[in-house]
């Protein structure tokens, strides 16, 4: 098998083990981006996302680092808890962190229950990115997929944002098409038993081409493979595709994206030994 270099542009680090570190590493996976999420269960005051948000541009780079994988996040408050009056003040805090140097994008935004309360901190943080040139990752819902989706290409042409900064993910075959034609870039969480999986991936990407297409396993808390990435690379390959194809896919794709964000750092470094006194040996 090839070596393949891999970029995973969408996955919940924060939840994962070391072990899945080190696998990922064999498997070739050499950068993520880590957007800022929903954590399973709703949180009660901004100030535990304030902490969230520090370990997602301190101690997850480190521990990161610590493995061979360059980390970077995007932040926002997300759609799940958009709603909770408890969690609004959220976005006064987002602004001052968008101006930090690991973040590459504002999200996950976008819809979950397609409320007024989701519409407007969707609108609101997509006129912060505009204002400070983010890119955008958006989510779309899990239910009513396609009307989630149409809806939030609208809001997007509406804030006046360029499609190529914005990212439409956990894409299907019904929601493609509509995406693709926006000239947003397209996102596929491909996942061990719902929503996507590897071979429906290919026949996508046979389907619509490789350009702007970006593939992830938004691995979290929930039942899934932080290797989906490099599965479908696999199933690119046995299904005839290139390794050149393959590597557009899995690391060229998802640099270019981030990259308009001016703030992707891909250089290999020696790992730093601590983070902020601690290291992952726990007191060592
Ligand atoms: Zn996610």
């Amino acid at each position: 098998m090839s070596d393949m270099r891999i970029f995973d542009p969408h996955i919940h680090m924060t939840s994962r083990t070391t072990d899945d570190y080190e696998a990922m590493y064999t498997a070739g996976v050499r950068a993520v981006v880590e957007p800022a999420f929903w954590l399973g269960q709703p949180r009660t005051s901004p100030d535990t996302f304030a902490d969230y948000f520090d370990s997602l541009l301190g101690w997850e780079p480190y521990r990161a680092s610590q493995f061979g994988i360059r980390h970077h996040c995007t932040i926002a408050l997300n759609p799940k808890e958009a709603g909770d009056p408890r969690c609004r003040p959220v976005l006064d805090l987002v602004p001052r962190y968008l101006a930090k140097d690991g973040v590459v994008a504002v999200g996950e935004v976008g819809y979950d229950s397609m409320t007024p309360d989701e519409d407007e901190v969707f609108a609101v943080q997509l006129e912060m990115a505009r204002d400070v040139g983010l890119p955008v990752l958006v989510h779309t819902p899990h239910r009513d997929k396609a009307a989630g989706t149409r809806r939030s290409l609208d809001v997007v042409r509406e804030s006046g944002l360029p499609p190529e900064r914005v990212l439409i993910d956990h894409l299907n075959e019904p929601t493609v098409a509509m995406v693709k034609e926006s000239g947003c870039w397209m996102g596929f969480s491909v996942y061990p038993d719902t929503k996507m999986d590897e071979d429906r991936m290919v026949r996508i990407l046979k389907e619509y081409g490789t350009e702007r297409m970006l593939v992830n396993s938004a691995a979290d808390w929930g039942r899934s493979d932080p290797l989906k990435t490099r599965r479908v690379g696999e199933a690119m390959l046995a299904a005839g595709f290139t390794e050149v194809d393959v590597d557009t896919v899995l690391w060229d794709n998802p640099v270019a994206f981030y990259g308009q964000s001016g703030r992707l750092d891909l250089a290999e470094t020696e790992p730093a030994a601590f983070y902020a006194g601690n290291t992952i040996k726990r007191g060592g």
